[in-house]
């Protein structure tokens, strides 16, 4: 088959509830993937951050196979014997004190969602049905109806109503928005540290230190959704520890399992978890040995390989070399660690056309909010590697 009987296959029997550059890969290794016609591309998105550790990692690779082999799933009917060990070496790595284990991103800010509700009732003393949640504007939690309920996206409500009550909408990075949206109601504060979908958006310094400081003395959990921005992809392990706080909940997904499988867990450092008894929640997938056992690899090889620090080493290199680049197309260039966004200027004509053009050259990225250029290649990316896409990103943005 070639690269339009595939394209053919997906357009007639799939929802087309995504638009992707027609490339149709089949291959991956670190950072590179090649399409069916065997051309190759240096991965700059690489997944939306989930293959942090680069495609079909060695290690993590054996680490599923070798577990394939033995034991996928029992359901939490039974315990298994991953389990204990990943909560172990998780809670160790993010000096956590509890672990929720579940499967995608969506799942994990659903039951982040669920834990603060019943700590504010049974814990806190909110009024039964009174419980509020802040977030932010321009916020991305996932796609589920309670989490698109607080979208400030037009496109990703439109349609779906009604919505989950409960939730207050305030300006991101401003902290006096957020003391004035508090009220003895108020359970939970969540938010992303740099918001990735929303375009690379980071907020001003000491922001996170605030909230955190007004969820203290309103005892109000910061819940921060790390599923983008945690395991190494900034250049540290948290992006939370670039301002020096600690959440009381961290979301975390997407890397979690290095690309192999959808594996997220909720973290807590506070007693908030200890609100669930058997029964309230759960998740046949969640915390199968399968998922331990990758999560573990996973883990293992952010650590190993010092992949958070290559990432803020390469990430600060990548960064002054793209502000370097003299195009009238850039208004901003941003970031931190190898989560990097070059903000077009609106005449631009939009980012897609130009990751189309990188496409073309060999790089694959992708545009997310109309005009920014996402660049995030898997942390295993060196110097020489980045000069090599960062070279034909100058081009298309000086030749366009
Ligand atoms: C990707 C993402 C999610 C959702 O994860 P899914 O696995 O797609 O459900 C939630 N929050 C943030 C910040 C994300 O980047």
């Amino acid at each position: 088959m070639k690269t339009q009987d595939f394209i053919q296959l997906e357009n007639r029997y799939g929802a087309r509830n995504y638009n992707p550059l027609d490339v149709v890969l089949n291959r991956g290794e670190g950072i590179w993937v090649w399409d069916v016609d065997g051309n190759r591309y240096m991965d700059c998105l690489a997944a939306y951050s989930a293959v942090n550790q680069g495609h079909c990692h060695p290690k993590i690779l054996n680490a599923m196979v070798d577990q394939a082999r033995k034991l996928t799933l029992v359901s939490r009917a039974f315990r298994n014997d991953q389990l204990g060990p990943f909560y172990d070496e998780i809670c160790q790595l993010t000096h956590s004190h509890s672990v929720l284990p579940m499967n995608s991103g969506a799942e994990a800010v659903e039951s982040a969602i669920k834990a603060v509700r019943k700590w504010g009732y049974e814990v806190k003393g909110v009024p039964d049905g009174q419980a509020e949640i802040i977030a932010c504007t321009n916020n991305f939690h996932g796609r589920t109806l309670t989490i698109v309920g607080f979208s400030s996206e037009e496109q990703y409500r439109a349609g779906y109503a009604p919505f989950t009550p409960g939730f207050k909408l305030i300006p991101f990075g401003d902290a006096d928005a957020l003391g004035k949206a508090i009220t003895p109601n108020t359970v939970g504060f969540l938010v992303e540290p740099i918001q990735g979908e929303g375009g690379v958006i980071i907020p001003p310094d000491g922001y996170l230190k605030a909230a955190r400081d007004l969820c203290d003395r309103n005892n109000v959990m910061l819940i921060l959704d790390e599923i983008q921005t945690g395991l190494g992809r900034t250049g540290k392990l948290f992006a939370e520890e670039h301002e020096g706080i600690e959440a009381d909940l961290t979301l975390v997904g997407k890397a979690l399992s290095g690309g192999f499988y959808p594996i997220s867990a909720v973290l807590s450092n506070r007693e908030v978890l200890g609100v669930f008894r058997p029964g309230d929640h759960g998740s046949t997938f969640g915390g199968n040995p399968l998922a331990c056992a990758v999560a573990r690899a996973a883990l293992k090889v952010l650590v190993e390989e010092n992949l958070i620090e290559n990432a803020a080493h390469v990430g600060d290199y990548a960064m002054k070399k793209l502000r370097a680049i003299d195009s009238p197309h850039i208004r901003e260039v941003r970031g931190r660690g190898l989560m990097i966004g070059i903000e077009l200027k609106p005449e631009a004509g939009g980012a897609r056309r130009f990751c189309e053009a990188l496409a073309q050259r060999g790089v694959l990225c992708k545009e997310t909010h109309e005009n920014v250029l996402r660049i995030a290649p898997p942390l295993t990316i060196k110097k020489e590697e980045i000069d090599w896409a960062i070279e034909r990103i100058q081009q298309v943005l000086t030749g366009l």
